[in-house]
Order: C-alpha cells, then structure tokens, then sequence
C-alpha cells in the first residue's frame, strides 16, 4: 500500500502526511527536522519538551505545525511516553495535555485513543516505533510510541484491544500505519535484549539478523507488522513508510545516531 506523501509548506515546513488515511476521513501527520527556529542539536523543527532545547523554541515549532495543518495547540493532548504499554482513551476534557509543558502531559501513557472530534492526538518520536490507527466504520483514531520495549511489550496489539473493548472496533476494519523510525538496517542490538525476546516471540528469525559475533539487528517495522497481522489487520491495511530515521539524520532527528542529543518529530493524528 502507497506510504507516506512529503508535503513542503510555503513557510518551509516539511512533514510526511498519509493520503490513504485522509480520504478515508482522518488527518495523520509525521513531522520532520525541518521550517522551525530551533538551534542545533536541535534544529530546527524539535517538537520536544524534554530534550534540553528552549521550551519557547519547541511550543513555537509546535505551533507552526499546527498552523499548517488547521489546528490549535490547545486542541492537541499528548502523555508522557515511558516506554511502557499503558493505552489511554482521551476526550476533548483532556485537551491542552502535554501541548505547553510536560509535566501536563498524561501521566506514564505512550497510546492514545478518541472517537471525538476537535482533539488532537500528538506523541513525540526520534528513532522508535509510531503506530497509527484508524477505525473508518467506527470514527476512532490512535497513536502507540513503539520503541523495542513498546514493541516488546506489544502495545500496538494493546491499542487495538482498547478499540475493540471501548468501541467495538473491528480490526479487519482498521488502517494502521508504521513511521518513520530506525531501519533494521541501522538498529544492532545485544544478545541479551535478543534473549529477552526470545522468551517472548515465537517467530524471531523473521526479525533478528545475527552477525555472527554476539550482534544482532532487529527489524522493528516487522515485528510490529506480524503483531498487527495477529490481531487480525489486514495486510493491505497496512502503511509502511520504510523510512528509516538513522540514515535520514538531514530530515529527521534520530537518537542513536546522534548520540542522544537531538530533537523530537511528532505524530500527529485528529479525525475530520
Ligand atoms: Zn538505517
């Protein structure tokens, strides 16, 4: 299925929208590096609160964002992102979350779902797993944070379980699409985060490349993607942008190749 479309604003912005998502009636977005006033490790688009840069910087970047795109700020909700597996359901009582400062943000939350209009839904990413969701029968959309203990601990399966108990929603119904984050190409982890998933997954030779010396690459699209098959998505409902963030470091922020200092991208994702 065709993947992410870049669109460039007259200002210089430039982020990556899924059309597929928006002709079946949701805005999705995934923001780039690029259009905003921050300065470097940061420049120039960082959209985090938590990495260091001036927070000025960071809410004028987010704000621009939101210009382009039609939204307020105000109306954006985001969570703290722990890397945990803790699925929210927000409504329009929670705007505002996470939009200023990030001590407001939803407390130890890294999914986020709503059936409302008028919300935004918003996280924050450089190198890890975003998941997008859309129930176009039911009117719900979602976002999961999937780094490798996200993706470990499932949550993409998790989010998708919150739509069906809170709103019926059918998976075979649903559209979900994998983000720009780090490649299997650039992503070498260790034995011992290989042997964590090995109690846990039983089909790791389709995800771990070994390279023969105690080094192994996981492949962090896959493994989100078999997850998704298992709670029935449909394969061609399935977006993958096959970005990967490492090898992109002039359009995106990413954490391991930049050592940790660097700025955020964001998802974002609000129904029509
Ligand atoms: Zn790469």
């Amino acid at each position: 299925m065709p993947g992410f479309e870049q669109v460039q604003t007259p200002e210089g912005l430039l982020f990556l929208k899924i059309p597929v998502f928006e002709e079946a009636g949701c805005t999705a977005v995934f923001s780039s590096r690029l259009g905003g006033i921050s300065k470097a490790p940061y420049n120039s688009l960082n959209l985090g609160y938590h990495v260091g840069d001036d927070i000025q910087d960071a809410v004028e970047n987010r704000r621009r964002l939101c210009d382009a795109l039609g939204w307020s700020l105000e109306h954006t909700v985001s969570g703290e992102q722990i890397h945990g597996d803790c699925v929210k359901v927000v409504t329009r009582e929670d705007r505002g979350k996470g939009a200023f400062t990030y001590a407001s943000a939803l407390a130890e939350t890294d999914a986020l779902v709503a059936n409302q209009h008028g919300i935004v839904l918003s996280s924050f990413y450089a190198d890890c797993v975003p998941l997008f969701f859309f129930d176009p029968v039911k009117k719900v959309v979602a976002l999961a944070h999937a780094g490798w203990r996200g993706t470990f601990l499932a949550i993409g399966q998790k989010t998708i379980a919150e739509m069906q108990k809170v709103f019926r929603t059918v998976p075979e119904d649903c559209l979900v699409a994998i983000g720009p984050s780090i490649g299997a190409c650039c992503y070498e982890v260790d034995e011992k985060l290989y042997q964590t998933f090995k109690g846990r997954f039983t089909w790791l030779d389709k995800v771990f490349k070994s390279n023969g010396e105690g080094k192994w690459r996981l492949d962090l699209w896959k493994t989100n993607y078999i997850q998704l098959l298992e709670m029935g998505i449909r394969e061609e409902n399935i977006i993958e942008s096959r970005i990967c963030t490492s090898c992109n470091t002039e359009l995106f922020f990413s954490h391991r190749k930049e050592n940790g200092r660097t700025g955020r991208m964001g998802a974002f994702i609000a129904l029509r």
